[in-house]
């Protein structure tokens, strides 16, 4: 049996990745069950971006009409001064490149749409799987469940984001290092006409990025600041909203009155995790293989996370569908996505640093941009086009 046909496919997590390369099998005739340690998929994170190369994805799987339905189209990024509100450098998306979508979307309603996705496809979603460990040292991966159940995956996927048992099983456990970094996330009710733009506030060792969400009836918060104070790796960790606020008491009106809204939000630390070095391994009668966060968890600074990861799920599944599970596929997808996640990862590292500038530096670099903003104002958004411009679709058709 070549190709993905009627095999049986195990995929560990109903995350972004999970779902999408569920979806992407089943459409290619694969029996795919996916296993979430969650009692529900329910409402859980918050602002996403779907950018042009993760949308080119979700139209490729056939969810393009609810993509349209369940995200709003960004019209801009803007850079904005911290201090004052003041606009450094507007790049007009909906001008500068007015064929390729920019979505604004809650996470959860991308995994709705996903999910719906993968069931209408014939996926399996099983709830309520905890898996404690991944055992890839027989002929076959074999999974224990917390309840000490056992099961054998003949072809393993491991979309089990960043505490990966798949990757641990594959790479060992690296820690990561905390990147001396923070962020909160909340949402708020957006202002009535909220123009769908995407601002980042920019201020000394800080900044907030904030778009908004469902039809502008909610405003999405992330807020970063540099501490040294060690925080827990995690997305369900509650914080006060006081501490928020006076981190960023320093910062404009817009930012300050946003900031006053928030009644509830998570704090999650900032961690640098290598790309993994083994993407997968071929046992003699199966396979293991990881994608999405399980094999590059990345800062959030270039919102490339969920698109990395639908990215990845498009690639695997065309190419186990290509040569079947085994050697060929694993090099061909190691191949395509290894170096491409590594730079957008760094690019991603670097952000972050260009953001938080004080003194002197940062008036340079304000002023800067400003300028270019004038003299050519497609500039800043072309130096990503390589991340944007790309459509994995077209290159495994
Ligand atoms: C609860 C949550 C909230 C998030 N909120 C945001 C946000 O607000 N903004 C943002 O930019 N990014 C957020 N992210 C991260 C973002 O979704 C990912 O970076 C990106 O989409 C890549 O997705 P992924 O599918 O690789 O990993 P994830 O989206 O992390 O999905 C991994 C899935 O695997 C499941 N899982 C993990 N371990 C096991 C196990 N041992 N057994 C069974 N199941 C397991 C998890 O429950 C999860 O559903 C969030 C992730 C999670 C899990």
């Amino acid at each position: 049996m070549s190709g993905v046909r009627g095999r049986e496919i195990t995929v560990l997590g109903a995350g972004v990745a999970g779902l999408a390369v569920a979806r992407a099998l089943a459409l290619r005739g694969a029996q795919v069950t996916v296993l979430e340690r969650a009692e529900a998929i329910r409402e859980v994170g918050a602002g996403l971006q779907i950018t042009p190369n993760g949308a080119a994805v979700l139209r490729g799987l056939g969810l393009g009409p609810a993509l349209e339905a369940a995200t709003q189209r960004a019209a801009a990024v803007e850079l904005r001064d911290g201090r004052d509100d003041s606009l450094v450098l507007r790049m007009d998306l909906a001008k500068l490149r007015p064929g390729l979508g920019w979505h604004l979307t809650h996470r959860a309603d991308l995994i709705d749409l996903l999910a719906d996705g993968a069931r209408a496809a014939g996926v399996q979603i099983r709830l309520l799987q905890q898996i404690d460990s991944v055992d890839l040292s027989g002929p076959c991966p074999r999974l224990l469940t917390a309840q000490g159940a056992e099961s054998l995956a003949p072809l393993l996927i491991g979309a089990d984001g960043l505490h990966s048992r798949v990757r641990g099983a594959l790479n060992g456990v690296v820690p990561p290092f905390f990147t001396g970094q923070v962020a909160w996330r909340a949402t708020i009710p957006a202002e009535p006409g909220a123009a769908p733009v995407a601002e980042v506030h920019m201020g000394a060792g800080r900044h907030l990025v904030s778009y908004p969400l469902r039809g502008g009836t909610l405003r999405n918060i992330v807020a970063v600041e540099e501490r040294s104070r060690w925080v827990e790796e995690g997305w369900n960790q509650p914080d006060d909203p006081l501490a928020l606020q006076l981190a960023f008491e320093s910062f404009g009106p817009r930012v300050r009155g946003w900031l006053d809204q928030v009644r509830e939000l998570w704090l999650w630390g900032l961690f640098r995790h290598p790309v993994a070095e083994v993407w997968g391994r071929v046992l003699p009668e199966g396979m293991a293989v990881i994608l999405g966060d399980a094999a590059h968890p990345t800062l959030p600074f270039l919102a490339q996370g969920a698109n990395m990861a639908l990215e990845d799920a498009w690639a695997l599944a065309a190419l186990l569908d290509r040569h079947g599970p085994g050697a060929a596929t694993l090099a061909a997808y190691q191949d395509a996505r290894v170096r491409r996640c590594d730079r957008i990862v760094s690019a991603a590292n670097g952000n972050a640093r260009a953001y938080h500038l004080s003194g002197v530096a940062r008036g340079v670099a304000h002023l800067g941009l400003r300028v270019a903003g004038r003299i050519a104002p497609g500039a800043g958004l072309a130096r990503f086009d390589w991340i944007h411009g790309m459509d994995v679709t077209r290159d495994f058709p």
